[in-house]
Order: C-alpha cells, then sequence, then structure tokens
C-alpha cells in the first residue's frame, strides 16, 4: 500500500495548493501568515505551496503590508494574467470569440456572422480561425491558453459534448463538437448550452448575483433557458433541461421546427416578430433584410406597431415563465439575447403578465431584470466554466458518475 500512501499525498498536497491558490484569488491580496490562519495549514507548508505558486506564476509578491509587531509581512495577489482562457457564443447567425484573462475580464473579442444552417464541417472550421484571429489580436501564443469553452443554440449530451436533434442547428445532431475542437486545438474543450453558459455568466458576474436559484432567458433566433438551482447550473438527466421555447402556449398556433405546433418560440423569437413586422409594414424592410436592431431603433423612436410586437412578445414570454415562476420559485430571471435589447418594451409587458398571472406567493420575491453582460453573457459563462473546472482543485468527495447510455441491456439488471 506504500504506492497509495505517496498517491494520496500528492493529491492531499494539490488540494491543498487549490485550497490556497482559491484564498490569495478571492481575498484579492494576503500575507502568509493570514493564508496559514485561514487555512490552518502550518505556516512551513503554505510557505512551500506559495514558492510553487510564484514558481509557476499564478500567484505574485506586492509590497508589504501592516505589521502586527516584528517584520512587515510581504502580500501575496492573484496574477490575472498568468494565463488565458477562450469562451465561444456560436449562435444561428452570429459567432463571438473572447479571449479573457484568469479574472473573467475580456482581453480581446472577435465577432463575425455565421451561418449555422452550414453544417458542422465548416462551422468548426470557422470556430477555430476566429479563435486564431483572436490569439493574434491579443499577441498571444496558443500555449498561454488554459481551456476553451463554448456555448451551442440547442440541446445537447453535456456527458459527450454531442447536440441532440437541435432544431436550430440543422446537420449538427450527434457532431462530437467536443472531440473534435480538442484535437484541433489541443486544448481541454467545455461545451454547453448556450443559455445554461448565459446563466452561468450571469449568476456569477451580471444580473444573476444575489440569488441562489437564477434562470437565465435567451430571447433571439430561438427561446433557450438556463437554470441555476440552489447555486448549481441543472441541466437534467441528459442536459436537455431549460428549452422554454417549446412550451405551447397556443394549442392552435404555427407549426414549429421541433415537431410540435403553438410553441412559445413561433410566437416570440426573433424570426416571428421579424415576419409580422415585415408584412404589416413593408416600409420596415425597405434598405433590405429586416434585423431586429432595426426594429428595436423603429421602437425607439416611436414607432407604434414595432412597440406593439416587443410588448406582444413580452407577455406571451411571461405566459411562459408564469410556469417557470410557480414552479421554481426563483429569486431573479435575467432577459438577455438579442431580443431583450429592446429593454422596456419588451420587459414592461413581460413583467405585468408574470406579476398578474404568477402565484403571489411564488412571484413576490422574484426579479425580473434585463442581462447586465449584454452580448458577452454567453461568452463570459463559456469562460466561467473553464474557471471553474481550473481552479476547482481535485474533487475528492463527489466523484463524477459514468453516463450511461439507456439501452435494452442496461436496464436488465442480469446481463
Ligand atoms: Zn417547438
Amino acid at each position: 500500500m506504500a504506492g497509495n500512501t505517496s498517491a494520496d499525498l500528492s493529491l492531499m498536497r494539490e488540494f491543498n495548493e487549490s485550497l490556497v491558490l482559491n484564498l490569495i484569488r478571492q481575498t484579492g491580496r494576503i500575507s502568509r501568515t493570514d493564508i496559514a490562519s485561514h487555512t490552518h495549514l502550518s505556516r512551513s507548508t503554505v510557505s512551500s505551496i506559495v514558492n510553487d505558486l510564484l514558481a509557476a506564476n499564478l500567484v505574485c509578491e506586492v509590497g508589504t503590508g501592516h505589521s502586527r509587531g516584528g517584520r512587515r509581512p510581504i502580500m501575496i495577489e492573484f496574477n490575472g494574467q498568468a494565463g488565458y482562457v477562450i469562451g465561444v457564443d456560436l449562435g444561428a447567425t452570429h459567432l463571438m470569440v473572447l479571449l479573457s484573462d484568469l479574472e473573467a475580464q475580456a482581453v480581446v473579442r472577435v465577432a463575425s456572422p455565421f451561418v449555422v444552417e452550414e453544417g458542422p464541417k465548416l462551422g468548426l472550421e470557422r470556430i477555430a480561425q476566429a479563435i486564431e484571429q483572436a490569439l493574434q489580436e491579443a499577441g498571444l501564443g496558443m500555449e498561454r491558453i488554459f481551456g476553451v469553452g463554448i456555448g451551442v443554440p440547442g440541446p445537447l449530451d453535456f456527458a459527450t459534448g454531442k447536440p441532440i436533434f437541435p432544431p436550430i442547428m440543422p446537420g449538427w445532431h450527434d457532431t462530437p463538437i467536443r472531440e473534435r475542437l480538442r484535437e484541433r486545438l489541443n486544448k481541454p474543450v467545455y461545451l454547453d448550452n448556450d443559455a445554461n453558459l448565459g446563466a452561468i455568466g450571469e449568476y456569477w458576474w451580471g444580473g444573476g448575483r444575489g440569488a441562489r436559484n437564477v434562470a437565465f432567458i435567451k430571447v433571439g433566433t430561438g427561446i433557450g433557458c438556463g437554470l441555476i438551482i440552489e447555486g448549481q447550473i441543472y441541466r437534467g438527466e441528459i442536459g436537455s433541461a431549460g428549452e422554454i421555447g417549446h412550451t405551447v402556449i397556443d394549442e392552435d398556433g404555427p407549426p414549429c421546427r421541433c415537431g410540435s405546433a403553438g410553441c412559445l418560440e413561433t410566437l416570440a423569437a426573433a424570426p416571428a416578430i421579424l415576419h409580422v413586422a415585415a408584412e404589416a409594414d413593408p416600409a420596415l424592410a425597405s434598405n433590405g433584410k429586416l434585423t431586429i436592431l432595426d426594429l428595436i431603433e423603429a421602437a425607439q423612436d416611436g414607432h407604434l406597431l414595432s412597440r406593439r410586437l416587443f410588448a406582444q412578445a413580452g407577455r406571451r414570454i411571461g405566459t411562459a415563465l408564469t410556469s417557470l415562476v410557480n414552479l421554481l420559485n426563483p429569486g431573479i430571471i435575467v432577459i438577455g439575447g438579442g431580443v431583450a435589447r429592446a429593454g422596456p418594451f419588451l420587459l414592461d409587458p413581460l413583467r405585468e403578465t408574470v406579476q398578474q398571472r404568477a402565484l403571489p406567493v411564488a412571484v413576490q420575491g422574484t426579479r425580473i431584470v434585463e442581462s447586465q453582460l449584454g452580448a458577452d453573457a454567453i461568452a463570459i459563462g463559456a469562460v466561467t466554466t473553464v474557471l471553474r473546472e481550473l481552479f476547482s482543485g481535485p474533487d475528492l468527495a463527489v466523484p463524477t458518475r459514468p453516463h450511461v447510455a439507456v439501452s435494452q441491456e442496461s436496464l436488465n439488471p442480469m446481463s
């Protein structure tokens, strides 16, 4: 068992290192003595760990603190520029690559139009190129990158990193996005649903701060929802939780690309709003293809039809959110995505609907706010996912459950 002992010691050492590193990150600036008293580690263990962290450039020594008798202590600070992380927001019509430091501060953004319908072969190539462009603009080599997080606009199998019949990503079903990019970039890659990442971004750094139960609603080409429950992202059994866009709100409504009809998405997502607007007022589209930003500008300029359409979309989203509020009693609902830039034109009727329709006990503690991270929300959530993996340290308590595909064999206990 001697081998085991040494393995356990190195695991303990790794655990203590992440404990010390996280304490330095959280406090901002701290002395070795204070690290020892906070972590209950011995002074010599702390000194040796801090030396390792200094050698790895993850922390630096920054001047001296106040003396409590004796020598003034040297303060230790986290070095947020010790490395970088990339967050990718892959949308139906846009691609954004955000390069951030280790404190989730954006360094470079590369945004471009994107056509998800062109399929994965071209799409993955475009992602890799945009990442290379971001590195070039930041003047950094790939060796400075710790990992890449990616958000995709559809349901996926979180364990395998593959989209599962994503309605707005035709041709991407079962594509091993995570593996392909891992091979291409030679870095750890994390894949998640875009709304989940928006929820993580807003929960840590944006409008979701201050609550333990947070929903992020992304209103764009589709309508998705990321859920943080008791401080943890909730993905569901496979990873498809939060598909609020496919809540039926009109039994006799138009057909949806998911195969159902009258889904929220067919009545309140950007294409539905734009379709009605262009039909009702052809002058709106006189300069070519009408976009949601055009319509927001029209509403701000007093265009009544545009205002009415955002109000209608807001009420419909509010109707779906009423069920969410009754079911989950979230503390904060953050509304993001391109359509949320309509601000009060969308949010006021949305809030009113939820206030009027949800159970008073469920809604009294719920705040509905606009996204604070705006167009960065999903990319910052992707960055945060990588940072959390980086700084989580060895997971001593909770072993990862293996993903088991449900088949007849696995359902038969005798096989
Ligand atoms: Zn649907």
